[in-house]
């Protein structure tokens, strides 16, 4: 079953497609990059009389996201609700199993239509299963709404509420212009008002169809003014419990605001961002659909960084990033960049805006590299990396929980789930490792997974010796760690779990360390150590430290960490069909829903080696098949040739991207 949502890790390609369902609108949005589409000098004659797309055509188009691993589509335009057919293009994708976003200025959806059953375009789509809206909340006044696009605040407003009501969440957008800028605030303080989880900022750039870039300056504020109210706006934001995102704008001149900077650099790495091929100006191009041919790891094309050299409105040019051998950069960098530690993910300058404004604006950073495609803040910022994948998905809880992370009460119970299979020759050691924690706020639950050794009557003198702290439960044998893991935790009553199989030793001050380590680190959920391998084998292992990225190609955390019970029961327990990886499996799971972990640098865990073990017997002769089985339950949250790969039955290839 699909998740309602999941954690997009911040390496991998995006996920995410656009339906272009034409270019045709009616909206006057000042700022719109599809101006002077056909060359007239009337901004909004190409636009006015641009058709929609055929219908089957764009059936088409989402039948190709399909086969090209996507899982969601913006759906744009134009107005794209005012296609006839959208309500039956939104049908097909629910059916499909894609989810879509539907970008509009949200005009038409309350208003009486004729295409559908229902009195408004709105049911019709929420009937239809739509599972997002991208709204375009330029103003929230409607002379200010009305003078920027041509439509009312109003409108686009009753659709929020009737939205709202129904308790659907979802999303919006603001271009910043010169005409809006100092409204971002006021704007901030609207979307609280509705059920937005995400809020993306859009720096007005002038380019596209802005042939004459003279024909910006007008619409485009400065960065130092857009820094100014940007950064007010973002904090009432997320404040407020709202991801979110600003698109487009050298590095230094936002500055403080890295972490919610999307520029062209890293953009192919964005949740939302559109990775598939799209033609506007083609009625049936036949690459629509297909996913862009970008090597992973490295950034689009068409903004590599190369030398540059020359003047521009008498500022010295060093570096651009352009196709290569274009003769006109999209962004260049002025001299005063030269010794910038963010340049390598940093936009840089449009050409028209250096032309306009010089380089006075520019700051440079000094010390370590910023990161590389992504801003290191950037990365860190998990709350709007997480996608919308069903019409009732609680986005707002999630991001909020990415946000404004809770730390762990003072003094939690923990409970420890010792599994037990036929060693009643080692399980003394593991049940006083368990029972002899440091921590006193602990029951341990024992769980003898049909055990034919003596292991019935060790757990029997255990719970005779310690009847308020331990559970005995005895099951049928079901040979699934995962399922004897689940019952023990289903009988527990611990805020916090920690599962521990009976060959196996924990240090006493485990529990009472992880606990604080995890106080410590509110944005994480699952807690875990280093190893020390003993048995056939005698050595340390060092944990690396958690990154959900390489979590998913290569397990490192061990099964024995300690996490929070809603992560247990969120999840829906332990799968049952990768036996031997089922923890691992778990991970995944719980990363995809935002439930991180963190790893405590110390060696608290003793793991057994010998040959009797599952590692042993089941894990490492099968590894590839279970393998296949973990990308396939999480399919969310892999790359889509890997997907395919596990589809058809191909030996899995680990990729980033
Ligand atoms: S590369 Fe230049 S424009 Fe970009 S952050 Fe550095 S100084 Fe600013």
């Amino acid at each position: 079953m699909t998740a309602p949502y999941y954690y997009h890790a911040p390496y991998y390609l995006s996920r995410t497609a656009v339906l272009d369902v034409g270019l045709k609108c009616v909206h006057s949005c000042k700022f719109c990059y599809y101006s002077y589409l056909d060359g007239s000098d009337d901004q909004f004659h190409g636009m006015r009389h641009a058709k929609f797309r055929d219908g089957a055509d764009l059936h088409r188009v989402v039948d190709q996201f399909k086969a090209s691993g996507f899982l969601n589509f913006d759906v744009t335009g134009g107005e794209p609700t005012l296609h006839p057919e959208i309500i039956e293009l939104v049908r097909h994708a629910s059916e499909l199993g894609i989810s879509q976003r539907i970008i509009t200025l949200g005009q038409f959806l309350t208003k009486k239509h004729k295409h559908g059953k229902h009195e408004t375009l709105l049911e019709d789509l929420l009937e239809a299963g739509v599972t997002n809206f991208l709204f375009s909340t330029h103003a929230v006044e409607e002379e200010m709404f009305q003078r920027l696009t041509g439509g009312s605040w109003l409108a686009q407003k009753a659709a929020m509420d009737a939205l709202d009501e129904q308790g659907f969440q979802y999303t919006s957008n603001t271009t910043v212009m010169a005409g809006n800028v100092k409204h971002l605030p006021e704007i901030a303080r609207e979307i609280l008002r509705h059920n937005i989880y995400l809020h993306n900022f859009i720096c007005m750039n002038a380019y596209h169809y802005w042939s004459n870039s003279g024909q910006a300056l007008d619409v485009q504020a400065t960065y130092t003014e857009m820094a100014h109210y940007l950064r007010e706006a973002v904090a009432i934001l997320e404040e407020g419990g709202v991801a979110v995102n600003i698109r487009y704008a050298p590095h230094c001149m936002l500055a403080g605001l890295e972490k919610n900077l999307v520029g062209v650099v890293g953009v192919r790495y964005d949740p939302y961002e559109w990775m598939n091929a799209v033609n506007h100006m083609s009625p049936t191009p036949t690459s629509d659909g297909l996913r862009l041919g970008l090597q992973a790891g490295t950034c689009d094309p068409s903004f590599t960084l190369v030398k540059a050299s020359g003047q521009m409105a008498g500022v010295e040019i060093i570096a651009a990033r352009s196709l290569p051998n274009s003769p006109e950069p999209s962004k260049v960098f002025p001299a005063s960049c030269a010794q910038c530690t963010a340049m390598p993910v940093c936009d840089g300058l449009a050409p028209s805006y250096v032309k306009e404004h010089g380089d006075r604006e520019v700051v440079c950073y000094v010390g370590p590299k910023r990161g590389d495609l992504l801003d290191n803040d950037r990365i860190a910022y998990k709350a709007p990396f997480f996608v919308k994948r069903s019409p009732d998905a609680d986005m707002k809880s999630v991001v909020a929980r990415a946000l404004k992370p809770q730390p762990i009460g003072p003094k939690p119970k923990v409970s420890i789930i010792v599994t037990c299979y036929n060693y009643g020759h080692f399980l003394s050691q593991s049940l006083d490792c368990a029972l002899g924690q440091t921590w006193d706020n602990l029951e341990v639950v024992l769980v003898d997974d049909g055990s034919t050794d003596n292991t019935p009557e060790i757990a029997a003198d255990y719970a005779a010796r310690y009847p308020d702290r331990l559970v005995y439960l005895r099951q049928e044998n079901s040979g699934q760690p995962a399922i004897a893991r689940n019952n023990g935790v289903a009988k527990s009553t611990g805020e916090l779990i920690l599962c521990l199989d009976a060959d196996d030793l924990i240090e006493p001050p485990m529990v009472e360390e992880c606990v604080g380590w995890l106080r410590k680190h509110p944005d994480a959920s699952i807690v875990y150590s280093c190893a020390h391998n003993f048995g056939a084998r005698d050595d340390i292992h060092v944990s690396q430290d958690y990154n959900f990225a390489t979590l998913i190609l290569k397990n490192h955390m061990p099964y024995c960490s300690l996490y929070k019970r809603e992560v247990w029961e969120n999840l829906g327990g332990y799968r049952t069909n990768v036996r031997g990886c089922e923890d691992w499996d778990f991970w995944i799971a719980a990363g995809g829903l935002g439930y991180f972990a963190t790893m405590i640098p110390r060696v608290f865990f003793h793991y057994r080696n010998h040959g009797e073990g599952l590692y042993a017997q089941e894990v490492k002769p099968n590894f590839p098949e279970k393998f296949r089985q973990i990308v396939l339950n999480n399919a969310d949250l892999y790359p889509p040739q890997m997907v395919h790969q596990a589809r058809t039955g191909q030996p899995v290839t680990p990729m980033m991207g």
